[in-house]
């Protein structure tokens, strides 16, 4: 049988085209070390699960499924914040049509949800991510503060836009500045990526 297995996907963009917001070495070591190595991960332990049932062994369950939970968080989380990006001129700006009506009938305004947004990203404790999310039974935008790729998720809830906030995003680029990364991820938001996203989960 075929292998199902992860894959690092190919991004839309060059590594060099989100500077000056993110770096060509940044976003270079990002996607080629650091999600490559989730992916890997990932793909070490469902093959151990395949070899323990050919085998017939067991395996350590509850570490396993705690460390699945880890990689392939990690692999699908940095998979959908590499398509909300766009390179600054048609990333950027603010979202119009009905994603637009939404996040300022939700949060007040653009500008409101921009901060708040901004807010959760920047106080994650340790490492995480800000995600916008969609609740299929209230019709709402809620926002969500991941920790690490796995805690304080609400299952169920459909992500469509992630900013990662992990130290390897942006070290390189702002030392240990995290606000300042989160402030220039505004210009590099792909809001066409972000209000497909919304209207896939709204029809
Ligand atoms: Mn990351």
């Amino acid at each position: 049988m075929e292998a199902k297995l992860y894959s690092l996907p190919k991004l839309s963009y060059e590594y060099g085209e989100l500077a000056p917001y993110m770096s060509e070495e940044q976003l270079r070591i990002h996607h080629s070390k650091h999600h490559q190595a989730y992916v890997n991960a990932a793909n070490a332990i469902l093959q151990r699960m395949d070899k323990a049932r050919t085998e017939n062994t067991d395996f350590d369950v509850k570490s396993t499924l705690k460390e699945l939970s880890w990689n392939v968080g990690g692999h699908l989380l940095h998979s959908l914040f590499w398509e909300n990006l766009a390179p600054p001129g048609r990333g950027g700006g603010t979202p119009g049509g009905e994603l637009g009506e939404a996040l300022a009938g939700e949060f007040g305004s653009f500008e409101r949800f921009r901060k708040l947004f901004s807010q959760a990203a920047v106080s994650v404790e340790g490492s995480g991510w800000a995600a916008l999310t969609y609740c299929r039974q209230t019709k709402r935008l809620i926002l969500m503060q991941i920790e690490k790729h796995n805690v304080n998720v609400i299952p169920m809830f459909r992500i469509l836009m992630v900013l990662d906030v992990f130290e390897h995003a942006y070290y390189i680029d702002y030392k240990n500045d995290r606000a300042k990364f989160v402030e220039a991820f505004w210009s590099i938001v792909d809001w066409d990526r972000v209000a497909k996203r919304f209207e896939d989960v709204t029809k």
